[in-house]
């Protein structure tokens, strides 16, 4: 399995001030880039950290999934 199971994946992220959505990869999500909303300009720099919270947590719990499933087929 890749050890990162999100990698190469694209999230939506709504605008704090418009609401528009800009679709991020995760790569660069964790390189902490910024970008222009294409609906009002404004310089976004998404908050990775609490980003990559929710993923990590969502990660564990496929895992432990995955892990669970594993069991059942020995
Ligand atoms: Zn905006």
């Amino acid at each position: 399995m890749s050890k990162d199971l999100f990698e190469g994946q694209s999230i939506e992220i709504p605008c704090p001030d418009c609401g528009e959505k800009a679709t991020r990869s995760l790569a660069s999500l964790r390189s902490d880039t910024e970008y222009d909303c294409s609906g009002c300009g404004k310089t976004i720099r998404p908050d990775a950290k609490k980003l990559f919270k929710g993923l990590d947590d969502a990660q564990a719990k496929a895992r432990k999934m995955v892990a669970d499933l594993s069991k059942k087929f020995r």
